[in-house]
């Protein structure tokens, strides 16, 4: 009599007096977001502009929000500086009076350029740059060849100066740089002097990711070379097929079967996919207001597989499209505000987590008193560091219940399978044991 009532009900009130159905008992996820978020958001910063960290910093901070920040290690005092590695430049300049630039000539030539010493000489490697990923080779090849006129003409002065992309006043150290890693950023990766690497020969576009690379391990250490960013956004194929073999994560790309990547570029809805999870990364630039902004978080806390991925340039004047602090301070504290759903974490610690998720096996069993639970992964713990969030379904009865006798949860909740709690652990390889604790 009292079932039929209760089932008259409905579906909720038969769970929360039945619990978790008895096959279901330690059964063991882990949530898709850390905590158990509904979606996660990265904020990333380019080409290590100062207002980065004095102004945009001290806002994240406020709000304790950690950022990532791909740095140009060439300008930082202390690094290794950019420089061009082939033949003598005289050489390859004389060269470009006699033979016109083709398929044989054109990356050696193309990565000269950007160490001849001028801003307008660094102007004319980016745009053969943008020319050439964009498919227009020929054209790249003639403005290669006006631009190499100019320098035997002299209209464009041959220097032995290295020029860096948006090389406005920038002092930040080494030291500023390791402070701000301690307090929970991510500093990485965004080359030595932030070249078209598309355009670059072997030699010039290996030390441009080697070398920043190691300036990052020497200055802050060995986890900070997880993740980069090739500049201009480079998707590449050559690039991407060095950069990959050098750093287990990128910004510009991340093939991995289960997940979508919606560039800066791209007017696709992250809604449309049906991927486990989607990648939206999008550019807050000068003229896209406040609103639009805060609609990229409203949908992204709307779905359930959706990486918000931000990338800031320039800010209060200084770099490329820059935002003002005020709209920091509003667009901060609207994400803050909405922490409970939101995960927001660094770039390579999202990375991490996906990647941890994916590459986990959990085994559990019901002891009745216990419940035991083995987890397996092939990856290594020492790089993926970041904790992960698992679901186990419990009996009915238990209230408090303790993981490995050292960490006690009271917090129940239920969903339709039954009644469970939520744990974060470090990945790889161990064993625990939850019981119903005292
Ligand atoms: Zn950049």
């Amino acid at each position: 009599m009292l079932k039929n009532i209760i089932l008259l009900l409905g579906i909720t009130l038969i769970l929360s007096c039945e619990g978790t159905k008895e096959e279901n008992i330690g059964l063991t996820t882990i949530t898709k977001w850390q905590e158990d978020k509904k979606s996660a958001i990265s904020i990333t910063y380019d080409d290590g502009i100062i207002n980065q960290f004095t102004v945009a910093k001290p806002i994240m901070d406020k709000y304790q929000i950690p950022g990532t920040f791909y740095v140009i290690t060439g300008k930082i005092a202390g690094s290794k500086k950019g420089k061009f590695i082939g033949r003598p430049k005289a050489e390859i300049i004389q060269e470009t009076k006699l033979i016109k630039t083709n398929k044989e000539n054109f990356f050696e030539r193309a990565s000269l350029i950007a160490f001849t010493g001028t801003t307008e000489a660094i102007d004319y490697h980016s745009r053969v740059g943008s020319l050439y990923e964009a498919g227009k080779i020929q054209k790249a090849y003639q403005l290669l060849d006006e631009g190499y006129l100019k320098i035997r003409r002299g209209e464009i002065r041959n220097l032995d100066k290295v020029i860096h992309h948006d090389n406005v006043v920038d002092t930040t150290t080494w030291d500023d740089l390791k402070v701000y890693a301690q307090e929970g950023h991510e500093i990485a990766s965004h080359t030595v002097t932030h070249p078209r690497l598309a355009v670059l020969d072997e030699a010039n576009l290996l030390y441009e990711l080697e070398q920043s690379k190691k300036d990052v391990e020497q200055y802050l250490g060995k986890q900070y070379t997880f993740s980069a960013e090739c500049p201009y956004g480079t998707e590449n194929e050559r690039v991407m097929e060095y950069a990959h073999k050098l750093y287990p994560s990128l910004r510009n790309r991340m093939p991995e079967p289960y997940l979508e990547e919606i560039n800066r570029s791209s007017k696709k809805s992250p809604e449309t996919s049906e991927k486990e999870y989607v990648q939206w990364q999008r550019g807050p630039l000068t003229n896209i207001g406040l609103e639009e902004m805060k609609d990229w978080i409203d949908r992204c806390a709307a779905q359930d597989n959706i990486w918000l991925v931000l990338v800031f340039h320039g800010i209060n004047g200084i770099g490329w499209e820059p935002k003002t602090d005020k709209e920091l301070e509003a667009y901060f504290k609207y994400i803050h505000d909405r922490r409970d759903q939101l995960w927001v974490a660094t770039f390579a610690d999202v990375t991490k987590y996906i990647r941890a998720r994916k590459s986990t096996k959990i085994e559990s069993v019901d002891h009745g008193k216990s419940i035991q639970i083995n987890i397996s992964s092939t990856l290594d713990p020492k790089v993926y560091d970041v904790p992960i969030t698992l679901k186990t379904y419990i009996p009915k009865n238990w209230k408090r219940i303790s993981i490995n006798e050292n960490q006690i949860i009271s917090t129940v909740a239920t969903d339709t399978i039954g009644n469970y709690i939520t744990y974060s652990i470090l990945p790889g390889n161990k064993e625990i044991l939850l019981r119903e604790g005292i």
